[in-house]
């Protein structure tokens, strides 16, 4: 391994420039990641939900950890506004001067919870939260006993295009619908979203929505927790349930369709096939909703050692979110997403902080609500806590402790970057992939937007598990983790001293 290192000193610094010593790079362990990891997907965290308590303590731990590492805070002059507990824990119980606080929407799924399929007005199958079916994040509360109708794609375009409403009345009836939306629209509902399905179906009069996946996609998704449910406003007191397709075909029972031929009669003609299933379901949900919960993103600073370059920062970022708990019943760990690349984050910053320092000073942020739609990356884009004209470079860690390779992404927003990185895999251990893309992705898009140049850690394969209550810390992949988070300290030090010269990112 020091040969390596010796190689890549060779290659990459200039003769007269002082020689980086490497040696930070021992204090990354995949025991010491896993460690946080095991702890932020524990249960008494309930999932890190943006807006929850459980968020709220995994933001603290985070704080604490940085703070030890006598990190600064990121956010200096920070009145605290209030937490979960309200405000009598703000004088110092919660380490607020890491928290970069904004409102984002949270529902509370407090329960009960119950989808049963009823016959002649008794239960005739009781499914399971967290198999069978699982609740929407932002589902409103209600209670429904109806028959059933199958709507298609759930969309009503009212402007002479496809309409899954057309000759068929849905008032007073649980409808069901493709989560999903068509591939052969040309596009047209490529962004149409959970809630506007959700609205369309509660505009003609139901009570209730069943979302089901695509049953003739290769593997059509399991009923997932998600806060992705699009930009329309909450529809409080309308249930919202995503149901497997086993549990989903004992409702098309009495047709002569099974859901995948239902799928292809759409797909074929292109045109809504929609029916009444005659089976009835029952349907409860209870939640507590709150437009304008606080988050934070969590954010430190490690000066730079160069009295020139510490003016010139480099991001390191991640989210620490995840999509929650619900009932009590059922929460989703979040090991790999992303309670892997919060504790990537965080062991860079033990190996910069104990290490030889970096010449260009770092920021160590934790982003809030990437799961709904990347509000706390957007946030901080537009309220950056350093200079955006002086941000040389971000890194991003998004799912980095699951699957069989490395993927450095938004290569082709960033050549010289991208060239760079690629450089460093092949003096390590050559284990990326030439696989990448443009335009940022996840939390590095509005970050992009801004004109920062931008890397985006991912293993390869990583998603078997994403967003099922199955994404525990025992199915990860240590090794590899511990590699990618070593090759992003080797990357981000040749970055961090100085080697790269912030370049204007592609469109
Ligand atoms: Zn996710």
């Amino acid at each position: 391994m020091k040969k390596i290192f010796i190689l890549l000193l060779l290659i990459s610094v200039p003769l007269y420039a002082q020689r980086r010593d490497f040696s930070g790079i021992d204090y990354i362990s995949a025991n010491d990641m896993l460690k946080t990891v095991e702890y932020l997907s524990s249960e008494s965290l309930e999932g890190r939900a943006g807006g929850s308590i459980g968020y709220f303590l995994a933001a603290d731990y985070m704080a604490k950890e940085f703070l030890k590492l006598g990190l600064k805070p990121g956010i200096s002059n920070q009145i605290p506004k209030t937490t979960p507990y309200g405000n009598d824990d703000i004088q110092g119980r919660f380490n607020y001067k890491f928290f970069q606080y904004f409102n984002v929407e949270y529902n509370d799924i407090t329960g009960p919870v119950k989808f049963n399929l009823i016959n002649d007005n008794k239960i005739a199958r009781k499914y399971k939260l967290g198999t069978d079916f699982i609740c929407r994040g932002y589902t409103g509360s209600g209670y429904a006993n109806a028959q059933v109708v199958f709507c298609g794609y759930g969309i009503a375009d009212d402007e002479g295009g496809y309409n899954d409403y057309n000759n068929i009345d849905v008032n007073g009836k649980i409808v069901m619908v493709f989560k999903q939306n068509p591939g052969w629209a040309n596009g047209r509902y490529n962004n149409y979203s959970i809630r506007k399905k959700a609205w369309n179906a509660y505009d003609k009069g139901a009570v209730a929505i069943i979302y089901v996946s695509l049953p003739n996609d290769k593997n059509p998704q399991k009923p997932i927790g998600s806060v992705m449910d699009g930009e329309e406003p909450h529809l409080s007191g309308f249930p919202m349930i995503h149901a497997d397709l086993n549990a989903a075909e004992d409702f098309v029972l009495k047709t002569r369709y099974t859901m995948k031929e239902l799928q292809t009669v759409i797909d074929e003609k292109k045109s809504p096939n929609s029916i009444e299933l005659l089976t009835t379901a029952e349907i409860e949900i209870n939640a507590k909703y709150k437009p304008d919960a606080y988050t934070v993103n969590v954010a430190a600073i490690l000066e730079g050692s160069d009295a020139q370059l510490k003016n010139e920062y480099i991001i390191i970022c991640a989210h620490l979110d995840h999509v929650g708990q619900q009932a009590g019943e059922v929460y989703f760990p979040g090991a790999n997403d992303n309670a892997s690349g919060s504790a990537a984050v965080l062991e860079l910053a033990r190996a910069f902080s104990k290490g030889e320092k970096p010449k260009r000073s770092i920021l160590f942020i934790l982003y809030s609500n990437e799961e709904s739609g990347l509000q706390g990356s957007k946030f901080y884009a537009e309220n950056p806590l350093v200079p955006l004209e002086n941000t040389v470079a971000a890194f991003n860690f998004d799912c980095v402790a699951y699957g069989d390779g490395i993927t450095l992404g938004n290569g082709l927003s960033n050549p010289a970057l991208w060239n760079l990185a690629k450089q460093t895999d092949s003096l390590y251990k050559g284990q990326s992939g030439n696989i990448t893309w443009k335009g940022g992705g996840a939390d590095l898009e509005h970050l992009y937007k801004k004109n920062i140049p931008g890397i985006y850690f991912v293993t390869t394969n990583s998603y078997a598990h994403l967003h099922l209550p199955s994404d525990k810390p025992e199915t990860l992949n240590l090794s590899l983790y511990e590699d990618i988070t070593k090759l992003a300290y080797l990357i981000i030090s040749r970055v961090a001293d100085g080697e790269y010269q912030k370049e204007e990112v592609l469109k």
